[in-house]
């Protein structure tokens, strides 16, 4: 379990499943490229992810911290590690001096750790930068760019964690340990001590496989307990050898109610009061605005706006010229285009070929002219048009409803915007 968690840990920034991308400003979430600019969507995911670590730790306790937590896992990594490295030095090196394999021991334990510490923080940087861009930094040994001095500020925290602090940063500094600890109630599920009948032969495995150090027979309610089990497993196995059940189980809630007992299905699965319920339909509700909000989601935008600063100008031809501001948004990962087009404005053409191309995830903005010929002139100073585009690819079509504005015929004034 712990290295599926792991695995999918590794994975997810590189697939784009869950990144944010800072030099870039994009967000990327399930593969879709979130632009900064579509916050409805940016928040809905926020508030989605945010539910679901709400009702996890609300039901089921803090199953985040024993199994996908990456701290925990290297923490549990780099013990058994350590106690390895020392038992093959011991035993490879009986003749020496305790000191010169202590020494040894250390030496081979830190640069092992070094090296994995460089690899869990490229990981972990590579959730704020893209991938193929920091392993660049990387090998160039950039400690210059925020991007490099992030990379290398990681890997110290990360040597510095995983060989000297461990589980200490998880009860003394982690603030998701202690938010997932206020969010249990009287229902959550909890790992329980039971000895009724005195079973307890005091073998203190409970104790000695727990790797946050604590005693669960005083409680089941210390804020260090990750919920691991290892306990469990560690209880059940010496009572098994002398034909009795172990005594410590999860259950739910300050009533230790058993798991697995015959009760309707949603109590199975955790939902033991409103409070779940209510948090579960919230989730749904976000789940389904996000789903809704990902398809309806243009992969190219286009903005449309009339640049008033000069309401119009006549070029060489004695044509009319009204400017247009373009913004063209590529959310995709190839090149893109717009073909523009005007409706009810008669013998009017816009400059150049009308199509703007735009690379991938880059966004154009540009000038462009409408212009009506001499001699089309109409008696009113405004007529009401359409500016068209239609996007490559997705097909999108685009209206503006904007006006071109004429110089007045009949009246003999100077023909200026100005
Ligand atoms: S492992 Fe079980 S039997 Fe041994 S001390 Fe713990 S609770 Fe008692
Ligand atoms: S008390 Fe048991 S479940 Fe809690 S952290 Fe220790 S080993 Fe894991």
């Amino acid at each position: 379990m712990h290295l599926i968690c792991f695995l999918i840990f590794c994975v997810l920034p590189f697939f784009d499943v869950v990144r944010f991308d800072i030099p870039r400003q994009r967000f990327y979430f399930a593969g879709q490229e979130l632009w900064i600019s579509e916050f409805g969507i940016i928040f809905l995911t926020m508030m989605f992810l945010l539910f679901c670590i709400v009702a996890v730790s609300m039901i089921f306790g803090r199953m985040y911290c024993s199994y996908a937590c990456p701290q925990m896992i290297f923490s549990e990594v780099s013990l058994t590690l350590q106690n390895w490295i020392e038992r093959r030095i011991k035993k490879r090196f009986i003749s020496w001096p305790p000191a010169r394999r202590e020494w040894l021991s250390r030496a081979g334990f830190y640069s092992t750790v070094g090296v994995g510490s460089i690899f869990l923080s490229f990981v972990f940087t590579a959730y704020f930068v893209e991938p193929y861009d920091l392993f660049k930094r990387l090998m160039s040994l950039d400690i210059i760019t925020a991007g490099g001095i992030a990379g290398a500020v990681t890997t110290i925290i990360t040597f510095v964690d995983f060989a000297f602090l461990r589980q200490r940063f998880c009860t003394s500094v982690c603030p998701y340990g202690y938010l997932q600890g206020m969010l249990g109630d009287r229902n959550t599920l909890l790992v329980h001590y039971r000895d009724a009948n005195q079973q307890c032969i005091e073998c203190k495995k409970c104790i000695r496989v727990c790797h946050m150090g604590i005693d669960i027979r005083t409680s089941p309610f210390q804020i260090e307990c990750i919920h691991c089990g290892e306990c469990i497993d560690a209880c059940n196995d010496v009572l098994a050898r002398l034909g009795k059940p172990g005594l410590i189980h999860l259950a739910w809630g300050e009533k230790g109610e058993p798991v697995g007992v015959r009760e309707p299905w949603y109590r199975r699965l955790g939902i033991r009061d409103a409070k779940r319920a209510i948090v579960l339909a919230v989730i749904f509700c976000y789940g389904a605005g996000l789903a809704v909000a990902l398809t309806v989601r243009k992969p190219v935008f286009v903005r449309v706006a009339a640049d008033r600063s000069v309401l119009f100008t006549k070029d060489a031809t004695g044509a009319t010229l009204n400017r247009f501001r373009i913004i063209v948004g590529n959310r995709t990962h190839k090149n893109a285009s717009v073909q523009l087009a005007l409706d009810g404005l008669d013998q009017a053409h816009i400059s150049g070929s009308g199509r703007i191309a735009v690379n991938p995830g880059q966004t154009s903005e540009q000038l462009i002219d409408v212009s009506v010929p001499a001699g089309r002139q109409t008696p009113e100073y405004v007529t009401h048009f359409r500016i068209r585009a239609v996007t490559e690819p997705g097909g999108d079509v685009y209206s503006l409803d904007t006006t071109f504005i004429m110089p007045r015929r009949e009246t003999g004034k100077p023909e200026t915007g100005k």
